[in-house]
């Protein structure tokens, strides 16, 4: 089992994961990398599925059995996991340190059968079961409130962190709120006092009145290059009318989602060349957590998408500061993301 680590300057936590403990070697650096030779062994494709832990869900067609051929959107336990399911940690103490057991949820949303289509590729009403299948694991992992985040996020290609290629995403949820999650309800709270209004809401009226950084949007959703981007064509999808919770999204609204990820992953690839990319769901955190000190947190914070292109390196300057540098100024990006440019 891994064990959760704070540090005790920055408050911040770190996941020692035993499980996957490697040796000085693994990490040398291995020169390019070479594709699996077509027809190599692939744990998520289809006929495969003996191969993964028991499904933990799946869309499938009707009188087709679990762990069988004749799914559409399969989730299962990470076989590797940072986080394992058990009752809640105790802290502990070691000196001034604390830290407690690894406790948690880490599931793997293997987001179709074929292996060479990319979610940005797949039909939009496929797009939308996935989002779907998002929103179905969020609700059921909720249920325990020892979960008090949920973080769903991808990462595709090698430099975004995924050990497979198979199109998937990933979803583990943590007993503790995340403190990239803190900044942002802090934020939310803060610019909430300043604005009489969510803070979120205000900056996609700027959006959408400037025009500048909007990449695509429709009745629903809008897609634009944050004013303080990071990295280079780094984009956001907020919803038009305000929400705190990913799972509050209504059926009907999912297609509309749908389409406008499918559209702004289409106009990425086809810009920027099909690069790397993580992509993270950011919203409250569980709904059914007593959240002392954050009784308005529903109205302070909005969930959206992040969609971060791995273009540039994260170096000295950043960790030595948390600065970012980001060579191509979101206006750019996002002129180029229209096809404007
Ligand atoms: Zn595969
Ligand atoms: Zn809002
Ligand atoms: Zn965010």
């Amino acid at each position: 089992m891994s064990e959760l680590r704070k540090d005790l300057v920055s408050g911040r936590w770190v996941i020692i994961a035993t499980e996957r403990s490697k040796r000085p070697d693994d990490f040398r650096p291995q020169g390019p990398v070479t594709p699996a030779p077509h027809g190599g062994f692939c744990p998520f494709c289809e006929g495969n599925e003996a191969k993964t832990p028991p499904e933990a869900y799946a869309l499938r067609d009707t009188g087709t059995r679990p762990d069988s051929p004749g799914w559409s959107v399969r989730v299962v336990p990470n076989k590797f996991p940072a986080l394992t399911p058990g009752p809640p940690p105790p802290r502990a103490t070691e000196g001034v340190y604390q830290s407690m057991e690894g406790r948690g949820v880490h599931e793997v949303v293997i987001e179709n059968p074929d292996h060479a289509v990319e979610l940005g590729d797949l039909p939009v009403p496929h797009v939308r079961s996935v989002l779907a299948v998002f929103q179905q694991r969020i609700r059921t992992i909720e249920q325990d409130l020892n979960y008090q985040y949920v973080q769903v996020f991808k990462n595709k290609g090698k430099e975004a962190g995924a050990s497979l290629s198979h199109p998937h995403s990933q979803i583990v949820a943590t007993p503790i709120i995340p403190r990239r999650v803190k900044e942002e309800i802090y934020g939310g709270d803060r610019l909430f006092r300043t604005f009489k209004e969510c803070g979120f809401c205000r900056i996609l009226r700027e959006e959408e009145a400037a025009g500048t950084r909007l990449v695509a949007r429709n009745t629903h959703f809008t897609a634009f290059a944050p004013y303080a981007s990071r990295f280079p064509f780094e984009m956001a999808i907020y919803p038009r009318r305000h929400s705190a919770f990913f799972t509050e999204v209504r059926d009907e609204d999912l297609t509309h989602l749908a389409d406008l990820l499918k559209d702004v992953l289409t106009r990425l690839k086809e810009t920027v060349g099909d690069p790397p990319f993580n992509m993270v769901l950011h919203q409250a955190p569980n709904p059914a957590l007593p959240l002392k000190g954050w009784p308005d947190i529903h109205l302070k914070s909005h969930w959206h998408l992040e969609i971060i292109p791995i273009l540039t390196k994260v170096a000295g300057f950043e960790w030595g500061t948390g600065f970012y540098i980001n060579p191509v100024p979101p206006e750019t990006g996002a002129r180029f993301l229209r096809g404007e440019a």
